[in-house]
C-alpha cells in the first residue's frame, strides 16, 4: 500500500484477501513447523518455521507498513524484542536507557550489563541537560520509551535523533504505550521501534508477543539472523491472533483515549485526587512535545491520591476495573506499579524514577466511561480513611 493510505485503512486491511490458494478473505493460519522441498537442491522460500512462517510474515508486513519500517522481527514477547535490539551492543558499547523504563526492561538491561554484555547508563530522558551529558559518552544504542511507564514522562524523539546522529548512536523507541495508531517514531527519524504486541496491538489480552521493526533493511536482516539463531521468533498462532487484533486497533485506541479524557475531566474535580499524570493536561511537563510528536494522548494515565486514601483498599473495592498487570486491552485495568508491574525494580531505582507506593496506574478499556467513573467513585468512598 502506498504512503497516501491512511493508518486506519492500513489497519483494517491487514493481510486481507492475500490468499492465492483459495481466495480466503482472512489469511489462513500456517501451523506447520516445516515445509517440503520440491527438489533436494532447491531450498524453498519457507523451510522451517523458526526462521520463517507465512502467518508470522504477514504480521511483520502489517506492522512494518504501519511503522514505515523496511524489515522487522515478530518475537515471542516484548521482552524478547527488547533483548533482540540489545544484541546489537558489544561489551565495550554503551547503552543509554530511561531511568523509569518498563520494569522488565530495567531488569533485563541491568542483568545483561552486570554480566558484561554492554555498559549501561540510566538517564532521565526528559531532562535535556542530562541527556546531552549522556550522549557525550558516545553510546552505541539509546532505548527511548515515550510516554514512559507509569509516569507518562515524555521524551522528545526528534531531539534524541538529532543527538544520536551526531554521535553515531542507534535509536530504538519502545512504542508500546501508544501503538502506531498514535505515534510513528521511524517517521520522526528513529532507527528502530519495539513493541510489546501483548498490549494495544493485539488488544484482547490473549497473546504475549513482541515486534522489533527497523528502518534500515541491513539492520533488519541482522536482527532476523539473531532471532533465528536464538529461536525467539513468535508462534504462528499468536501472529494470527495478533493480526486479528490489529484490524480494530484504530477504533479501539480512538474510543479508549476518548474515555480516558472523560475520566480525567471527572477526576480533576475530585478533592481525593492529588495529582494526575497524563500528557494531554496542559500542566504536564511534556505536554507540548507530546502534542507535537503524537497524534493522540492515549488511554494510559497514573494518579496520586490524597493521603487519606488507602490505595490497596481502593483496588480491593473496584468492581469493573480488574486489578491486573499489563495494559492496552479492551478491559479496564488498575494497578499499583510499585508492588506489581515495577516490583522487579529496587526500592532505590523506584525512588529515582519517582514511583511511589501510592501511585495508581489506569489502563482504560472499552466499557462506558460513566460506569468506569462510578466504579472508581464507589471504591474511593470505601477507601478513604474514616469510612467503614
Ligand atoms: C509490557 C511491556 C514490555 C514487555 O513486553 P512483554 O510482551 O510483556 O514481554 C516492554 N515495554 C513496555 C513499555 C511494556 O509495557
Amino acid at each position: 500500500m502506498n504512503n497516501l493510505v491512511q493508518t486506519q485503512t492500513r489497519l483494517a486491511q491487514s493481510a486481507i484477501a492475500t490468499d492465492s490458494a483459495h481466495g480466503a478473505v482472512i489469511a489462513p493460519l500456517y501451523l506447520s513447523s516445516n515445509y517440503a522441498w520440491d527438489d533436494p537442491k532447491n531450498k524453498p522460500s519457507y523451510d522451517y518455521s523458526r526462521s520463517g512462517n507465512p502467518t508470522r510474515d504477514q504480521l511483520e508486513a502489517a506492522l512494518c507498513g504501519l511503522e514505515a519500517a523496511a524489515k522487522g522481527v515478530i518475537t515471542s514477547s516484548g521482552m524478547a524484542a527488547v533483548d533482540l535490539a540489545l544484541s546489537l551492543a558489544r561489551p565495550d558499547d554503551l547503552v543509554l536507557a530511561p531511568h523509569d523504563c518498563y520494569g522488565g526492561s530495567h531488569r533485563l538491561l541491568s542483568a545483561r550489563s552486570e554480566r558484561g554484555h554492554f555498559k549501561l547508563e540510566f538517564v532521565d530522558q526528559s531532562d535535556e541537560t542530562a541527556l546531552r551529558k549522556a550522549f557525550a559518552r558516545k553510546p552505541k544504542l539509546i532505548l527511548i520509551e515515550t510516554p514512559s511507564n507509569p509516569l507518562l514522562r515524555i521524551t522528545d524523539i526528534e531531539l534524541c535523533v538529532r543527538l544520536a546522529k551526531k554521535f553515531g548512536t542507534l535509536t530504538i523507541v519502545d512504542n508500546t504505550f501508544l501503538s502506531p495508531a498514535l505515534q510513528q517514531p521511524l517517521k520522526l527519524g528513529a532507527d528502530m521501534v519495539v513493541h510489546s504486541t501483548t498490549k494495544f496491538i493485539n488488544g484482547h489480552s490473549d497473546v504475549v508477543g513482541g515486534a522489533l521493526l527497523a528502518r534500515d533493511p541491513a539492520i533488519g536482516d541482522e536482527l532476523a539472523w539473531w532471532a533465528n539463531c536464538t529461536g525467539i521468533t513468535g508462534a504462528p498462532f499468536d501472529s494470527f491472533m495478533t493480526l486479528r487484533g490489529v484490524r480494530t486497533l484504530f477504533l479501539r485506541t480512538e474510543q479508549q483515549q476518548e474515555s480516558a479524557a472523560t475520566l480525567i475531566h471527572e477526576f480533576k474535580q475530585d478533592s481525593r485526587i492529588r495529582r494526575i499524570f497524563y500528557p494531554a493536561l496542559k500542566t504536564h511537563p511534556g505536554h507540548e512535545i507530546a502534542a507535537r510528536q503524537q497524534t493522540g494522548f492515549g488511554s494510559m494515565f497514573s494518579v496520586e491520591f490524597s493521603s487519606s486514601v488507602d490505595v490497596l483498599q481502593l483496588l480491593r473495592e473496584t468492581r469493573i476495573f480488574t486489578v491486573a498487570e499489563s495494559l492496552g486491552g479492551f478491559e479496564s485495568l488498575i494497578c499499583v506499579p510499585a508492588i506489581m508491574t515495577h516490583a522487579s525494580m529496587s526500592a532505590e531505582a523506584q525512588k529515582s524514577a519517582g514511583i511511589s507506593k501510592t501511585l495508581v496506574r489506569f489502563s482504560i478499556g472499552l466499557e462506558h466511561p460513566k460506569d468506569l467513573i462510578a466504579d472508581i467513585k464507589q471504591a474511593l468512598d470505601k477507601a478513604v480513611s474514616g469510612s467503614i
